[in-house]
């Protein structure tokens, strides 16, 4: 029996999410307690109830306390199921994290899945769904994970209501060694942008352009007119000799785009000062795939707290070691699962 206490370290969604897909692959039921216990708002919000109740789904499990607001859950799984499915947070809640719960069981299911997402596509404090297509799955893909997703309706934060889907074919891990960003290829601006007026947009690409010296071509402005709501998400892709990182912020009322765009500059700018192929977020989210690998080493832009807590969650739960090592470059993550 797993047993956590949600508030430790960073104390959000990211333990349970971790935990739900710890129990899954090992078979291992889960008893968590004050979950989200560090948030303003504790307990299951829509999408934490919405990733526990798809994990439930995917392992046929058994759940108590999966209502929102709960803050305690006892969760005890029978198997791994693919197949076709869809789930819905039903409001803006992130369907990424949503995906981020099952897809490590899903690579281990006895079939293929084809999943509907259905909820927020570009929210702050959740992968927006190009961090996800652009970094995440190709960073699953160098492990050896076969997923590929599609974007049908973007959904911003408050409104919701975008869909994507995503293809996971059972995968077998590779470990793997991914040490240096290498050279800087290509800088592109992008601008997603629904029910916002186009010159908003296209003052942040000039902005952006301009600080960065963007050519023209590299400098986008999507309109996203299927958007149930409105919403503008300001991003910067860096392609680099080892893979791309995607920077991301979202329009505020009453803050100027080029505020923002000189946040997210600043980003990108701190991102390039290393040579870590690894952006902050992304550094997180791997850490579950490559205990699953069976180890390796990454470098990291930036450790963050939810990377730490994840690490000593995956540590407690899976066996694995996971040690930083701070180097001028960037920090180096050396992940070792446990044997047998
Ligand atoms: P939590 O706050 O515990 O719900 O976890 C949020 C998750 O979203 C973490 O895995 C973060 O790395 C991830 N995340 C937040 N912002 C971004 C972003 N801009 N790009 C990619 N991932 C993000």
């Amino acid at each position: 029996m797993f047993t956590l206490d949600g508030g430790e370290g960073e104390g959000g969604g990211q333990i349970l999410r971790t935990a739900l897909a710890c129990s899954l692959l090992t078979g291992e039921p889960l008893h968590i307690r004050r979950i989200r216990a560090g948030r303003a708002k504790p307990g299951l919000l829509r999408q934490h109830l919405t990733a526990t109740l798809a994990a439930a789904e995917v392992g046929e499990a058994q759940v108590e306390g999966a209502h929102l607001g709960s803050t305690e859950l006892r969760f005890t799984p029978r198997t791994i199921r693919g197949g076709e499915r869809r789930f819905a947070v039903g409001t803006a809640g992130s369907a990424g994290l949503v995906l981020q719960t099952v897809l490590p069981a899903l690579l281990k299911a006895p079939e293929a899945s084809v999943l509907t997402l259905e909820g927020g596509t570009h929210n702050p404090s959740a992968p927006p769904f190009d961090a996800l297509n652009d970094v995440f799955v190709p960073a699953l893909a160098r492990l050896g994970a076969q997923v590929t997703l599609g974007l049908t309706r973007h959904g911003f934060f408050p409104a919701g209501g975008g869909r994507f889907t995503a293809k996971i074919t059972p995968s077998d891990l590779h470990p793997t060694r991914w040490l240096k960003r290498g050279a800087l290829l290509r800088t592109e601006a992008i601008v997603l942008s629904a029910k916002v007026p186009p010159e908003v947009g296209e003052r942040a690409l000039e902005c952006a352009g301009r600080l960065l010296d963007i050519p023209a071509e590299d400098r986008l402005l999507i309109p996203c007119p299927t958007s149930p709501g409105p919403g503008l998400a300001l991003m910067l892709r860096l392609t680099s000799e080892s893979g791309v990182e995607v920077f991301t912020v979202f329009g505020e009322k009453g803050v100027r785009v080029e505020q923002l765009i000189h946040r997210l500059v600043g980003q990108a700018r701190v991102f390039l000062s290393l040579d870590a192929p690894v952006g902050e977020h992304l550094a997180d989210q791997l850490l579950l795939p490559l205990v699953m690998a069976g180890g390796g080493e990454i470098r990291v832009a930036a450790v963050s707290s939810h990377t730490r807590t994840n690490a000593e969650v995956l540590t407690r739960l899976l066996g694995a070691s996971i040690r930083f090592v701070d180097e001028p470059e960037g920090a180096r993550v050396v992940v070792e699962a446990k044997r047998g």
